[in-house]
């Protein structure tokens, strides 16, 4: 009698898990194994010593309109962990001259908004917002700088500061193609699918916790500290997976899926053209409780900070293509992001005490040049299949893009499989 099918899926950070809940859900069985110590990846929390609390690797944005993760919260039994306004709003600041504006797109999709000189941005006429239709079309191949001009006051309030955290990478290099998309996805959809979302009261507690438990609930088996060191082929085939704690063999109906690092699968898979630059992330976090009415999120110009997050127990900044701050010291760095959130959110001047979380490698560089070198989930193995944000997902690497990716690697793994539809 042949056994029924298992389904290794190998890194449990978010296209991990969601490829595995894809898969549980469809009564699969699924081996989840991940090398550290917890879940997450890039999309963590820890409790942190210095702070004496939990809080993220780094602030993670999603918007309403992100329909991979109203999916995976749905099946995992956590749509009620992110908190935002009901309506798309986005306070900004200007340090440099200590202007005070509200981007509030319209719900629906023909855009008012831009007619009403009190919703634009300050210093903005109606025809620049020609520019946010322009990168909303379809731009294959193209730089931001060669589909539109990078200065300006709404480039400068608006587009940049947006465009930096969308992509991750200086926003004049970046893909017009990807930010096109994320446009084509949110803004151009109006502000019922741009309201922006955040995690409450963590990362762990909306995306990976309920994750593992519905995984345990249908039967997975999760295996952390169990680090994959290689592949085993067999012609057209993987035959195992070289675990570091021993091999693991892959029986006929045996599918797996590596939701790994590009430099992780880059050795595994020789003659795979995989991104190979990288951009970093900074956050500061600092222990406070954000006085009442803070808005969950500021954007904040002409700084050093780009994003201004208030938690009920805490306040983090983001600072994105950070990777001219990696060498800064993390205390300077620290009371120079006091002075900005201080400001920003009208505190007192005395710092709380706060936290540096410098992520070297957060995302590839969303560039049209590492765009080309993503491959699709599908592998020139009939029993593999990739996953990642960094897989060719259509998206810059977001949590949308990983979930997605997720997907598309279960649906892959599925195909070919006998497999009974789970009822439920
Ligand atoms: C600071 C920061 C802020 C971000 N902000 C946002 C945001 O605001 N909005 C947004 O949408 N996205 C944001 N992102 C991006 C988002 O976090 C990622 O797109 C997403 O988490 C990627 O998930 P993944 O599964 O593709 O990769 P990863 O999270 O990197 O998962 C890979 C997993 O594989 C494991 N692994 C590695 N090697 C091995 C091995 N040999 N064997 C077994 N396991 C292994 C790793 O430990 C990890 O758990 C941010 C990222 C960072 C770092």
């Amino acid at each position: 009698m042949t056994r029924a099918p298992r389904i290794h899926v190998v890194g449990a950070g978010l296209s991990g898990l969601s490829a595995a809940v894809t898969l549980a859900g469809r009564g699969l069985k699924v081996i989840l194994s991940e090398a550290a110590p917890q879940a997450g990846g890039r999309c963590r929390s820890y409790h942190d010593a210095r702070l004496g609390m939990v809080i993220d690797n780094g602030n993670h944005l999603v918007l309403s309109g992100n329909v991979a993760v109203q999916r995976y919260l749905r099946a995992i039994g956590a749509e009620d962990r992110l908190a935002g306004p009901p309506h798309a709003e986005f306070p900004f600041l200007d340090l440099r001259d200590g202007t005070r504006w509200t981007l509030r797109p319209n719900d629906g999709v023909v855009p008012w908004w831009v007619l009403s000189a009190a919703r634009r941005v300050p210093g903005t006429a109606l025809r620049d917002y020609a520019a946010l239709a322009r990168l909303a079309r379809r731009h294959p191949g193209k730089r931001i700088d060669e589909v539109l001009p990078c200065q300006g006051p709404l480039w400068e309030r608006l587009l940049r500061p947006v465009l930096v955290s969308v992509l991750n990478t200086a926003p004049e290099e970046g893909s017009a193609e990807l930010a096109g998309a994320v446009m084509r996805e949110s803004l151009a959809r109006g502000g019922a699918a741009s309201r922006p979302l955040v995690a409450t009261p963590s990362l762990d507690a909306a995306f990976i916790e309920p994750a593992l438990a519905y995984l345990r609930g249908a039967g997975a088996e999760i295996r952390m500290g169990r680090r994959l060191r290689g592949l085993e082929i067999d012609g057209d085939r993987v035959a195992a997976l070289d675990f570091a704690d021993g091999a693991e063999p892959l029986g006929a109906q045996d599918r797996a899926i590596l939701a790994l690092p590009p430099w992780v699968v880059a050795p595994m898979l020789p003659g795979l053209a995989v991104p190979d630059s990288f951009r970093a992330i900074v956050n500061a976090h600092f222990r406070l409780a954000p006085p009442p009415g803070t808005p969950p999120i500021t954007g904040v110009v002409g700084g050093v900070a780009d994003w201004v997050f208030a938690f009920a127990d805490r306040v983090s900044v983001t600072i994105s293509a950070a990777d001219h701050l990696l060498e800064r010291d993390p205390d300077a760095l620290l009371a120079t992001l006091w002075e900005e959130v201080a400001v920003a959110l009208n505190l007192p001047p005395e710092p709380s005490p706060g936290r540096i979380v410098k992520e070297k490698r957060a995302t590839f560089a969303a560039t049209p040049e590492q765009d080309m070198r993503r491959p699709p989930g599908r592998t020139a193995f009939a029993n593999l299949a990739l996953a990642g944000d960094w897989t060719a997902t259509g998206l810059p690497a977001t949590i949308e893009g990983a979930l997605r990716s997720g997907e598309t690697a279960a649906a892959l793994a599925l195909s070919g499989l006998l497999v009974a539809q789970n009822p439920l």
